[in-house]
């Protein structure tokens, strides 16, 4: 085991779905989570945020493939692991908590038989009454009443449901659990005592989080430090504070000035168009056909990952650095070609 302050690393990954057509779905992806850190992982539906997590979590459909690069939990290496060492790894080092916990709760279980199952399979020697007082204490934990343990999944609230699902996910104390837009089903209320939990949960027991969602306002809100993903890679990364006042990629512009600030006064707007299309993307960058400030260059080479301070803000956009292309005109007519599919 690794005493290093990463926990997880992605190496240049990219990710493939055989068809035909074939669909590079993650492509050259290099991303870090940190011990003890919530990393947020934002962008548009369809950007490659649920690939991603079905590479982390080694839970890609059957024509779905890491096809390049490499991901290390812990210094070790993840991919190389047999589906036997993955299924020990899973809820004791790695747990998912997935966006609708109405469908990933078996409904013709308990509550408390769900948690003590994971107990019991990874902890075979643990008494059965210290399983289910554990359950009941996980419960308690994320402030639902342990007499729920007898509950159905179909008896409990949706915010209930939820909080049971990430009762389970703690329940081996893994170092990393990986939030699947868990609160989108939720309304804005719930979603609020949800997030303060997970935040008040993750500082008490110091595991890693990566928060998926395409909500950057919530982003802005609980992670430590943030990525942006367009079109399969992931284009930005920062701490939160970094994003919310020096964001740099037009994407993320974009994406911050898609909704409103309590703190800033700012002209709210979109970002012109639609993500492309990923059997086909677009040369060079690929948010070219939609970025008021691209260049003559940007739909020609693709950028490479630029870090601006030295300390992991991290930009893959033209506007950055020097790549050996000089050719930075600006197109005349920006914005022309925006909403064109790209
Ligand atoms: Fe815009 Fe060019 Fe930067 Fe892409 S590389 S985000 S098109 S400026």
């Amino acid at each position: 085991m690794s005493h290093s302050s990463v926990l997880l690393q992605m190496e240049n990954l990219s990710v493939t779905y055989f068809g035909p057509p074939d669909v590079v779905a993650v492509h050259g992806v290099t991303l870090d989570v940190k011990r003890g850190e919530i990393l947020g992982l934002a962008g548009e539906s369809g950007c490659g945020k649920t690939t991603l997590i079905g590479a982390l979590t080694r839970l890609l459909p059957d024509n779905g493939e890491v096809t390049h690069g490499r991901i290390e939990f812990d210094g070790v290496d993840w991919l190389g692991l047999n589906e036997r060492e993955v299924d020990q790894w899973r809820w004791t080092r790695v747990s998912l908590v997935s966006q609708s916990a109405m469908n990933s709760l078996n409904p013709v279980i308990s509550i408390g038989e769900q948690i003590t199952d994971a107990i019991f399979a990874h902890e075979p020697r643990t008494p059965k009454a210290d399983g289910w007082d554990r359950a009941r204490s996980l419960l308690r934990m994320v402030e639902v009443d342990p007499s729920h343990v007898h509950s159905y999944a179909h008896e409990l609230s949706g915010g209930m449901r939820q909080r049971a699902m990430i009762a389970m996910a703690l329940a081996l104390k893994p170092d990393l659990v990986i939030m699947d837009e868990p609160t989108t089903a939720l309304d804005v209320v719930v979603q609020a005592q949800i997030i303060h939990e997970i935040r008040s949960l993750q500082e008490r027991l110091r595991f890693s989080v990566i928060f998926v969602t395409h909500d950057m306002s919530l982003l802005l809100s609980i992670a430590d430090r943030i990525a942006i993903m367009y079109a399969g890679e992931v284009v930005e990364v920062g701490t939160r504070s970094i994003l919310n006042h020096e964001a740099s990629h037009p994407y993320t512009r974009g994406l911050i000035q898609s909704f409103p600030s309590v703190f800033h006064q700012r002209t709210r707007a979109g970002i012109p168009g639609a993500p492309p299309s990923m059997v086909n993307p677009p040369s060079g960058c690929r948010f070219h056909g939609r970025c008021e400030e691209r260049m003559a260059v940007c739909s020609v080479y693709a950028p490479e990952d630029r870090d601006l301070d030295g300390i992991g803000h991290r930009v893959r956009c033209h506007l950055f650095g020097d790549s050996g292309i000089t050719d930075r005109q600006p197109l005349a007519g920006r914005g022309e070609g925006s909403g064109k599919s790209c």
